[in-house]
């Protein structure tokens, strides 16, 4: 409550700021990076000095905000143009859009005062629980005026690991300049490296003004409310790190350190907060100082922090007024426009679902990604049920195997965009190849789009290679070319293990780093349910020595896996990931699948017969069962692809079936049909002439 300047002068710190890692723990944390600057105030008495004319220069703004009617003010919105950068090594610190999204609608919410959980604020502070009149769009423009989403993603591995400047200055030499007085930049990482905090930022003042470094520094585990946030529902960590970027100190004054006695004789310089010496577990009725404390303050740590105050609604708007650290810049007219904070045009159309291969009849979840703002989108899926769709994030179900293209055209006020993603999608039989299965890559019919996929989508990347452990070729990821962070993975199909009493996986791999440094992952994912989740099998390590130039095997290793029986499932998937990292080629060969049958032996297929064959027009198949199974019929050509289902997954009776096949728009050549019997696959050559 108490305003007392010098005692803020005196603690001033440009620089804030941590939360504890842990709810539960009591220890505060403290950013390396503060604890420099608040060891160079001590010891640098001009920097102190700029620091404290600063301050001078903030205090008279707030004075000045508040003589010239801060409730005239009220009613204006202030917009800041917001950029999300993701700085990762490839794995779950790498969070999605949605995750992302999830933090700005908290950062919003209670910025906005529209937070669920602002009517449980305890009655004593609920009227003073402010609206402050901010929100945060994502920024629609980049420095030099191009489009982009508002979020940025730098696979950095040291970057995500130090966070701050490297942060900053590897954003910036991936993506441009985001100029700290033009945007607010919010750098997520993996970790801080020694440092335990899990966020921390710099209140307007020097050093950084325009520099990009002047941003919010967070941990991902504490970004939004989904995905890898530790703060699941509501998430006020990136709004506390925002009160201190629009110079707001803790409620204790400024320290890092709450619960000491002496935060008493501090002060935040915000009126209507009441004295405190700060919390980190929620005790609603705390008299720290001998008055009730705000625990729900958001610049407290207590983690039940529901609102700010009227009088710190004054102090972030004035800050936000004022010139100091070039904070009134972000709401200029010309920096929104340059920003397009306004401006919802239409820049690309885009596309997003979480996995590409499906299972047949498997559902697929599509999000729109285009940007930005659309208002009305127009799908068509060719193959998926429905075929089109009007809606923003669709579902398809897709029940024949093979390739599929998505087609998208999204459009607002401003104009309209299409994207084509061709054979987009693959879908999978949902009943497996049968084992054993091996795959030595040697048929010239042999063709990655069908058998294996390439998620890349570059097929520049896992190609034919003619190095081979045995016969003439293998498998080759491309990765010597490959620039740092791209995922690249070779997919398998389907197989069926049910009822498999033990199975194994191997094959024959070669591969170097270019240096023993280089931060290359390599791993075997399998997944028991057609890919819809994986499951990290082992690593992979450079079988010879690191070399500079490009890399091709003179020596091969074998890696056998025992694969568990949770995975003996007739969707069976396993696939090879590859997270570059300035490494060199690797090489695939002799896949092979073995199995031991269990207690049921369930193919009851006696004889499959085709007449005429070769045929002309048409001709018939006569499948004879032992006993009554489930069966499913498909002509496939001699790459592999399914070019007719003659019969979609059915049960059929013990006995004798017949099935009609019709040359319609089929070519000459060969074929064959693919018979499944309770998930055991048949072949039957077919000529047609
Ligand atoms: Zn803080």
């Amino acid at each position: 409550m108490k305003i007392n300047f010098t005692i803020l002068i005196t603690a001033t710190l440009l620089v804030l700021n941590s939360l504890t890692g842990l709810s539960q723990n009591d220890r505060t944390n403290f950013c390396d990076h503060d604890h420099e600057l608040y060891e160079r105030v001590k010891t640098d008495p001009e920097f102190k000095r700029e620091i404290d004319s600063v301050e001078a220069v903030q205090n008279s703004a707030i004075a000045n905000y508040i003589s010239n009617n801060s409730a005239n003010r009220a009613g204006t919105i202030y917009y800041i143009p917001i950029v999300y950068h993701i700085l990762h090594e490839g794995g779950s610190e790498n969070i999605s859009d949605a995750q992302v999204k999830s933090d700005l609608d908290d950062l919003n919410d209670i910025f906005r005062k529209r937070n669920a959980n602002v009517g449980n604020v305890i009655p004593q502070f609920r009227g003073i629980s402010a609206d402050i009149e901010i929100e945060f769009r994502f920024a629609q423009k980049k420095n030099d005026g191009s489009c982009f989403s508002g979020i940025t993603r730098t696979f950095n591995s040291s970057a995500a690991n130090t966070g701050g400047n490297t942060a900053a200055d590897a954003v910036k030499a991936t993506h441009g300049d985001f100029p700290g007085n033009k945007y607010l930049n919010i750098y997520i990482v993996k970790s801080f490296g020694t440092s335990g905090a899990a966020g921390y930022t710099f209140r307007p003042g020097p050093p950084y003004q325009a520099d990009m470094r002047n941003g919010i520094h967070v941990l991902n585990t504490y970004v939004g409310n989904i995905g890898t946030s530790t703060q699941q529902g509501f998430n006020t960590t990136i709004a506390h790190e925002a009160g201190h970027w629009f110079n707001l100190p803790h409620t204790w004054g400024n320290s890092n350190n709450p619960g000491l006695a002496s935060n008493c004789n501090g002060d935040d310089g915000v009126a209507d907060t009441p004295n405190t010496i700060g919390w980190t577990s929620c005790s609603l009725f705390g008299t720290s100082c001998g008055s009730l404390d705000n625990v729900e303050n958001v610049m407290e740590y207590s983690y039940c922090s529901k609102m700010f105050t009227e009088g710190q609604k004054t102090r972030m708007r004035s800050a936000l007024l004022s010139g100091v650290g070039g904070r009134n810049n972000l709401i200029s007219a010309a920096n929104q426009a340059a920003t397009g904070v306004f401006s919802d045009i239409i820049c690309k159309a885009d596309i997003y679902t979480e996995n590409t291969t499906v299972c047949q009849g498997n559902q697929v979840q599509y999000y729109d990604n285009s940007y930005h703002n659309a208002t009305s989108w127009n799908w068509s899926f060719p193959g998926g049920t429905p075929s089109s769709s009007n809606i923003e994030n669709p579902v398809v179900v897709y029940n024949n195997p093979g390739r599929h293209t998505v087609n998208l055209t999204v459009s607002n006020a401003s104009g309209t965009k299409s994207v084509a993603k061709q054979r987009y999608i693959r879908v999978v039989s949902s009943w497996g190849a049968s084992v054993p299965f091996s795959e030595g890559f040697e048929t010239s019919e042999f063709q990655f789009e069908d058998n294996w996929e390439n998620t890349s989508g570059d097929t520049s990347y896992w190609k034919l290679s003619n190095s081979s452990a045995s016969g003439s070729k293998s498998a080759m990821l491309n990765n010597f070319n490959i620039i740092n962070g791209a995922t690249s993975e070779l997919g398998s199909r389907t197989y069926n293990l049910s009822g498999m009493s033990s199975a194994n996986l191997s094959f024959k791999y070669a591969y170097a780093q270019k240096s023993t440094t280089s931060g290359e992952v390599v791993q075997l994912l399998v997944s028991s349910d057609c890919g819809e989740n994986w499951v990290i099998a082992r690593g992979i390590n450079q079988n010879t020595g690191s070399t500079d130039s490009e890399f091709f095997p003179t020596n091969w290793s074998n890696i056998s896996y025992n694969i568990n029986n949770s995975y003996f499932s007739a969707n069976f998937r396993f696939k090879i990931r590859i997270v570059s990292g300035g490494g060199n080629n690797f090489f695939i060969d002799d896949i092979n699948i073995s199995s031991t049958v269990g207690v049921e032996e369930t193919n009851f297929l006696s004889s499959a017969t085709i007449y005429p064959n070769p045929m002309i027009s048409n001709a018939s198949l006569s499948l004879d069962l032992i006993k009554q199974s489930e069966v499913s019929v498909n002509l496939i050509n001699a790459l592999g692809q399914t070019v007719s289902v003659l019969s979609a997954r059915k049960t059929l009776n013990e006995g004798n079936t017949t099935f009609e096949i019709q040359k319609n728009q089929l070519s000459k050549g060969v074929y064959f049909i693919q018979i499944n019997v309770n998930g055991n696959m048949s072949m039957k050559k077919l000529i047609i002439n």
